[in-house]
């Protein structure tokens, strides 16, 4: 078996990060009333993000001193997550959150009929709310500058390989040659009518957003805790972390890099402070067939699953849509296209 590498990129320089009061060790150390470890980590099985539960809704605190923790688990867009802020408005910047997330899983859930992707993908367009908007318009700025690995046009080759019901199997080279010769994300097509825009796709073609849906939703809960006077709060979506400031200690988040092969190990603990910390990763969700693991990230070239040499990509960034639109494509391309993708495009970043 090949060794294959985990990559961490980050798109901020460090020395551009600062503002967090005390970043000394023992400061750091001292244990809070707040998590010390936000884990990258309940993506270590593919199982992990096929449970269909909720594990309900709950409210740790309702304290209105400026360090009392407000945390609440939801389950939506497939994943566990925890919505967490602190201070006298955390609460309401909380419920505002889950409100926000389950919106946002009802427009761009594909698997949910009613939603708006859903009937894009029926009706081969359609006109778009903002958000949805927003994030097409994302996707095929991201599909430019990955020369087409990020591809939400891929939607067909997922149906193809069951990832989207569960029902998996490895295509046939006919079956995926013509699903293949339906993605193209350079083919979509967006126009505007006063002030509203509306996408058409060519026959057969469907999208799917789920690619930067959730680096977008950490952004926007991030925008809502702001809104709501919150000056310190995190966000945990299957292992995807966003920070909003630093704890209310004034030392900066802590996030552990699990080890994709290893549940027990982490690759590292980042510091952070204002931004996303994403990771894709071949071991999130895959089957087996014939002793072969066959992984959800597609590679648009091929039609088959991303082979390229890496086992998990983590893209730290204040912008957590763009971190998880290139965490799926820094995984495609590899290390070598993952570098010089990088060299090229880092003065965009800052
Ligand atoms: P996850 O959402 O599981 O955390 P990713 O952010 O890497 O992981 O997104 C994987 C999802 O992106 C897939 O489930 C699929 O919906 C979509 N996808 C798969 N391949 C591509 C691709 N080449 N371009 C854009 N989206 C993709
Ligand atoms: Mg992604």
């Amino acid at each position: 078996m090949n060794f294959k590498k985990a990559l961490i990129v980050c798109l901020i320089p460090a020395f551009v990060i600062s503002g967090c009061g005390k970043t000394t060790k023992e400061e750091a150390n001292n244990t809070t009333n707040q998590e010390t470890l936000a884990q990258v980590s309940g993506q270590g099985t593919g199982q992990d993000t096929e449970k269909t539960e909720s594990s309900g809704t709950e409210a740790s605190s309702d304290d209105e001193s400026q360090d009392a923790e407000v945390s609440r688990d939801l389950f939506a867009m497939d994943t566990y997550m925890t919505l967490t802020a602190y201070g006298e408005h955390a609460q309401e910047a909380v419920d505002k959150a889950a409100e926000r997330v389950e919106a946002l899983d009802a427009l761009l859930s594909t698997g949910d009929e009613n939603s708006e992707v859903a009937q894009i993908n029926q009706n081969g367009g359609g006109t778009l709310s903002e958000d949805t908007e927003y994030l097409v318009k994302r996707a095929l700025d991201i599909y430019q500058s990955t020369n087409g690995a990020f591809d939400i046009s891929i939607y067909p080759v997922m149906q193809l390989w069951g990832f989207t019901t569960g029902d998996f199997a490895v295509p046939s080279k006919e079956d995926l040659a013509a699903k293949l010769a339906l993605v193209d994300a350079g083919r979509i097509s967006l126009t505007e009518d006063n002030g509203q825009t509306s996408i058409a796709l060519p026959e057969g073609m469907e999208i799917d957003l789920g690619g930067i849906a959730k680096g977008y939703t950490s952004s926007q809960i991030m925008q809502i805790y702001q809104d709501c006077g919150v000056t310190s709060g995190l966000v945990n979506l299957g292992g995807n972390v966003q920070a909003l400031g630093c704890k209310t200690d004034g030392s900066k988040w802590k996030v552990a890099i699990q080890s994709p092969d290893d549940t027990e190990g982490y690759l590292g603990i980042l510091e952070i402070e204002n931004q996303a910390v994403i990771t894709s990763g071949g071991y999130e969700r895959y089957f087996e067939e014939d002793g072969v693991t066959y992984h959800h990230i597609i590679d648009p070239t091929t039609g088959y699953p991303a082979d390229s040499g890496l086992i998990s990509v983590t893209i730290v960034s204040d912008d957590g849509t763009l971190a998880d639109g290139l965490s799926t494509s820094l995984f495609i391309m590899g290390e070598e296209k993952a570098a010089e993708f990088w060299r090229e495009h880092k003065d965009e970043f800052d």
